[in-house]
């Protein structure tokens, strides 16, 4: 038995005009949601306000699993664009205002709400309006205020019945908010027996329900309710436990005969058999209707401890600002997923990542990702405003995408800073944007037929060795290879592959020195029979041959040693550990020199080196002056010539997709940002300090976070803290991290809290990113592990709880009981 998982947009599509839902035919009549056409009647008092209506969404924001009947709800949280209540199936409802009880009001704090109302007074919402009123909710995709008890218990309003500002349409008429007695949010909660207190009193029902449905379920004695609670928990923990070590849980044949079914009721039957009390309540034990051991219940015991899990992480940050990191991988479905790690300075001063989410995209293009990674953000109450760094893996196929996703986000924010922090995988990058001429990609993929098939058995590795220590004799002989120590050393050809850095160019490297090796060990695969040679290897070996002695390969072969040869010492520069950050970007600034100097003076040199090796290995060279017929890029015939198609088509194009890829991950803003930042280091009691660096830091980069004022101020504080490093407490730190955890402990962060913000700013870009590799890494053998056996859903919650596992586990099984049973009405007491 497998998940049955289904998005929810095709429940839900609703047409273009936004006020039509349509059941997407060809569901089970069971999945129709019938969605009530929405009455768009305008309130009578609000009509004088004039307001562009912001069409809801076409889709709201719901993740579903449906199994068996039954399924997890998500919910969408920003009240101008959820669905109401009353829109939703009636025997769905319920369930629906449990989802939304369980995340609470959205109170979405930002520190300046946009403008609104007249242009010369604008009034803008307040965020400590929250706290006088805690019913109070914020949409900011409509900048209006709603009331969160009143969304949940009013009823479909008839025409001129009551008002909906707080519940469909929205408030936003800040003027008359704080006006006294007639402040609208005082008239809105009324008197005794108005409709927003009986809302509130519906809420507090529901939400200290515990005898709320008692008189649906038979008398449950305490010992019932003991009994309930330990079959639960043993579900709880059995979950837990499979979830941790990233087992799969389900079995191909659950049957009670089976002879394995599955891990999860494997592990019920394991706890029973270890415990009388366990025994006597579970499995064949447990009452018909509360076994607590179906595919629902697995998967609503996993989804709360996710939510539990990114619940505590979104608290962590509270208004902290943040970066974003995010990782792509493509799932066995081909499905393109998106992992979504948050960076940011917790209140005791220490660095946090945190695994967030799991996003599902069904296209790659930048403006969904960008919708996808907003709809999530909005989701855990995130603001994009107080995005202060991004970053991508920089490995991914979708690459392009990222560079114009990170654009996107910084329209909208302009301190989101992209920062390249995967620098163990800028080769990488480096060689997908070479990858982007259809050339160079053809000549990878030769080169790796080249290199398996030489390596494909170690009787031909033998041949190498052999023909290469001919080879380096004769090399000698030659003058031709430096006899330096260690220079001569056998060398066998290096398969490239995607997972380790620098590969690719050390197989052009070895390849260049092993030609001749290489060409004789191809040649006698292909016609050697008997053993040592599959007849793959056999039927493939001529092909190989073929490719590596044309003029194509051999020309991008010494075009990629060359370019690559460039930024592989950039690229192991950048992967010392000690690398500080002045001298990483002066290497980024000279890579880029010693790429434009190979476009502009570096052409005849190569063609001269690849004549060379031509004729040294027999190669036909093409007459350059030549017409070339181009049958792809359709050219007029005679305009082109050999050697433009060489020098502009390939060499140019793969030059220039280097310095783009370069300039995107190493802005120069970006490198500025860097090297200021640098200048908060605290290394050699605080050697690196530069008054004048930091105050430009924060005008020039963080604008939106210090005032005028506030830099003035800055300069003045810096100039006391200047004296810090006498202060024992202050000595032997040696990063911005340490520095930032003991202004925390020694209260100094209060003193200087403008030298404290700023270093949480700095500290928020992604330049080290221990933590993020290892959640992709884990996620990587999580779906390793569990592929093609769960849903999205699953595959989600499975992920927060496995990398979050130090979270995840300060959740006792009690506290799960207590929040499984408030979440969803049930048949079955637990307390
Ligand atoms: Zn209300």
């Amino acid at each position: 038995m497998r998940l049955k998982v289904t998005k929810i947009d095709s429940f839900f599509k609703k047409k273009d005009t936004g006020d039509d839902a349509t059941v997407d035919p060809g569901q089970n009549e069971s999945d129709e949601w019938l969605v009530a056409q929405l009455d768009q009647e305008e309130d009578e008092e609000e009509e004088e306000e004039e307001e562009e209506e912001i069409p809801r969404q076409p889709s709201p924001k719901i993740r579903r699993v449906d199994h068996e009947g039954t399924s997890v709800l998500e919910v969408e949280r920003d009240p101008g664009i959820r669905c109401q209540i009353w829109e939703y199936p009636p025997d769905k409802q319920d369930q629906v205002v449990k989802a939304y009880m369980k995340h609470g009001p959205y109170q979405f704090v930002q520190d300046v709400y946009p403008p609104s109302g007249s242009k010369k007074h604008p009034r803008r919402f307040q965020a400590h309006w929250f706290k006088a009123f805690p019913w109070l909710e914020y949409s900011p995709t409509k900048d209006a205020a709603f009331c969160f008890p009143c969304f949940l218990f009013h009823k479909k309003p008839v025409r001129r019945v009551g008002s909906t500002a707080f519940t469909i349409k929205g408030f936003k008429n800040w003027k008359k908010v704080n006006d006294g007695t007639s402040c609208a949010f005082l008239t809105h909660m009324g008197s005794d027996g108005s409709a927003h207190r009986y809302s509130v009193q519906c809420y507090d029902n529901l939400k200290n329900q515990p005898c709320h449905i008692e008189h649906a379920v038979e008398k449950q004695t305490d010992e019932d309710i003991r009994k309930n609670r330990l079959r639960l928990g043993t579900s709880i923990d059995a979950v837990r436990w499979l979830a941790f070590q990233a087992c799969p849980f389900r079995g191909h044949d659950e049957s009670a005969h089976s002879k394995n079914q599955g891990n999860f009721l494997e592990m019920v039957n394991l706890l029973a058999s270890y415990d009388e009390n366990v025994k006597a309540v579970v499995l064949g034990n447990a009452p018909g209707n509360a076994k607590y051991t179906s595919a629902t219940i697995q998967q609503e015991i996993l989804d709360l401890m996710a939510f539990n899990v990114q619940k505590a992480i979104r608290n962590e940050i509270g208004d902290a600002k943040f970066c974003l990191i995010v990782d792509e991988s493509r799932d066995e479905s081909k499905k393109e997923q998106m992992a979504l790690v948050v960076r940011f300075v917790d209140k005791d001063g220490f660095v946090r990542e945190h695994f967030l989410d799991l996003i599902h995209v069904n296209d790659t293009y930048s403006a969904t990702l960008k919708h996808e990674l907003c709809s999530v953000l909005s989701f855990h109450n995130l603001d994009v405003k107080n995005i202060r760094g991004q970053g991508y893996d920089g490995a991914s196929n979708m690459r392009g995408e990222w560079n114009s996703l990170q654009a996107k986000f910084l329209e909208d924010c302009p301190y989101a800073y992209y920062v390249h922090c995967f620098v163990h995988q800028l080769q990488l990058a480096l060689v997908g944007a070479s990858k982007e001429v259809p050339e160079v990609y053809n000549f990878f993929e030769h080169l790796a037929t080249v290199v398996n098939t030489v390596l494909s058995s170690s009787k031909r590795n033998d041949d190498l060795h052999a023909n290469q220590v001919a080879e380096m004799e004769h090399l000698i002989e030659l003058n031709e290879l430096e006899t330096g120590s260690g220079a001569n050393q056998i060398r066998t050809l290096k398969r490239p592959g995607d997972t380790r850095w620098s590969s690719h160019y050390d197989s052009v490297c070895s390849l260049l020195k092993l030609y001749k090796p290489t060409y004789l060990v191809l040649k006698d695969i292909a016609t050697t029979r008997g053993s040592g040679t599959s007849p793959s290897a056999r039927a493939k070996a001529p092909g190989a041959v073929k490719s590596m002695m044309s003029f194509d390969f051999v020309f991008i072969m010494h075009v990629m040693r060359e370019l690559m040869g460039i930024t592989d010492l950039l690229c192991k520069k950048l992967q010392q550990k000690s690398q500080n950050i002045v001298n990483a970007m002066d290497d980024v600034a000279t890579t880029k020199k010693l790429i434009q100097n190979l476009r502009d003076h570096g052409w005849s040199s190569l063609v001269s080196d690849v004549k060379t090796f031509c004729n040294k290995h027999g190669i036909e060279i093409p007459d350059m002056n030549a017409y070339y017929a181009d049958y792809i890029r359709s050219r007029a015939k005679d305009q082109l010539t050999v050697e433009h198609h060489y020098r502009h088509d390939i060499f140019t194009v793969a030059v220039d997709q280097q310095i783009h890829e370069l300039n995107c991950r190493f802005s120069e803003q970006a490198t500025e940002l860097l090297i200021l930042c640098t200048s908060l280091d605290p290394k050699d009691s605080f050697k690196l300090l530069n008054i004048d660096d930091v105050c430009l830091l924060a005008s020039k980069f963080y604008p939106g976070d210090f005032s005028e004022q506030e830099i003035n101020n800055l300069r003045k504080q810096l100039q006391h803290y200047q004296l810090v490093p006498t202060n024992s407490n202050f000595k032997d730190l040696s990063t911005v991290a340490d520095l930032c955890r003991r202004l925390v402990e020694t209260g100094k962060s209060e003193e200087y809290y403008l030298i404290d913000r700023l270093i949480r700013l700095v500290l928020t870009l992604p330049v080290s990113t221990a933590t993020t590799e290892r959640a992709f890494s884990a996620m990587k053998l999580v779906k390793t592990r569990l592929r093609n056996k769960m849903g999205d859903d699953f595959l989600r919650d499975c992920l927060v709880i496995y990398i979050e596992k130090e979270i995840a586990i300060k959740f006792t099984t009690n506290r799960l009981i207590d929040d499984f049973y408030d979440i969803k009405t049930r048949r079955v007491r637990l307390k």
